[in-house]
């Protein structure tokens, strides 16, 4: 592969070059690798400058055609989006929430955006990873708003908001009383809770906004930052485009506060070493597994381990300097 034809491409910006960088690094054979880690390097010093938007919401609040209508809303401003996804269920069924074209049409359609379907195979930390690589690779082709979407399900809106400035929740206006049983973790992650289908019902919208609002006053106030952004709630329409400028301003407002404070850079900081350390992990837990003597060796000693004849801690350390021993 021509690696310095491929890095020219993604910088030109072309389309085509950004997909095949993709899918360089979603590969999983070790010469791809090689040279993904290659590229990825080659081009981290023109990453970083766009604003990483993480979005959630369960099948059918809405996600595409919020993200097809703000992203036009944003093309015509002067943006250029790239859309990647996070589906947890890709892993498991090879499918994914973005490879059906009739998503986002119009935006798909568009030179100045870029469209990606969730990488699938593996783990959820192996998808979310490519995602994350993925992400590195629309900036430098200079994608200044990269959206990652992700479906309510699972982990997976904690792997969106980890490589993201800022998550946005969608919801729907008329699903109870009961704050539509939100998951209170993915709620805390949230910096903006926004209804959507707003045209629909707009009593219903009003109502589940104003809850929303003062769930939201009361979890901020077990924060004691004063420099800490209060979470906000807001109502849109995809359909009508209703309050979607309001939505932009309200990310824009927040991005501008997160800068000021320096929460911002912070945030990022923070992302890239606890993304550094995960990779650790999981390359030593698969060394560790493929070691021709930990294999040999584990079998007996989790057997002393589980029969009471040697302590779990004392088989851990065994087993761990076996891994000193030339492969
Ligand atoms: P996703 O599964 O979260 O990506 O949801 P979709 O974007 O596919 O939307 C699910 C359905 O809701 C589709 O039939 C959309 O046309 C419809 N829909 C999405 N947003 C709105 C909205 O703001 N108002 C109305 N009335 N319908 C909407």
């Amino acid at each position: 592969m021509n690696l310095v034809g491929l890095a020219q491409g993604v910088l030109a910006g072309e389309r085509r070059s950004l997909a095949k960088a993709i899918t360089l690094v979603e590969s999983s054979r070790p010469e791809h690798r090689e040279q993904a880690d290659a590229l990825l390097t080659e081009l981290l010093p023109h990453t970083g400058r766009s604003l990483r938007l993480g979005l959630s919401g369960v099948p059918g609040v809405g996600k595409s055609s919020f993200i097809e209508a703000l992203g036009m809303r944003l093309l015509a401003r002067g943006h250029k989006v790239a859309v990647l996804a996070i589906d947890p269920s890709s892993a498991v069924s090879g499918g994914a929430i973005l490879g059906d074209k009739t998503r986002m049409e119009r935006l798909s359609m568009d030179e100045r955006a870029f469209i990606r379907p969730s990488p699938s195979g593996g783990t959820l930390g192996g998808v979310a990873d490519h995602t994350r690589e993925a992400l590195l690779l629309c900036e430098a082709a200079g994608f200044d708003i990269v959206i990652v979407e992700t479906v309510g399900v699972g982990q997976s809106e904690t792997a969106v908001a980890s490589m993201t400035d800022c998550y946005l929740l969608l919801q729907l206006p008329n699903a109870g009383d009961d704050l539509q049983a939100i998951k209170r973790g993915v709620m805390e992650l949230a910096h903006l809770v926004v209804v959507n289908k707003a045209d629909i019902d707009a009593a219903a919208a009003t109502r589940a906004q104003a809850q929303l609002t003062s769930s939201l006053r009361l979890m901020g106030m077990s924060h004691h930052d004063s420099e800490a952004w209060q979470p906000q709630a807001l109502r849109c329409s995809s359909l009508s485009g209703e309050g979607l400028d309001e939505v932009w301003q309200a990310v824009r407002d927040f991005e501008a506060q997160q800068r000021r404070s320096g929460h911002f850079e912070a945030r990022r900081r923070q992302q890239a070493e606890r993304w550094m350390w995960e990779r650790i992990e999981q390359g030593l837990r698969q060394r560790f597994a493929r070691h021709p003597a930990v294999q040999a060796a584990l079998p007996l000693l989790s057997s002393d381990v589980l029969a009471g004849r040697v302590a779990a801690s004392t088989a851990a350390r065994r087993l761990i300097q076996l891994l000193d021993t030339p492969a």
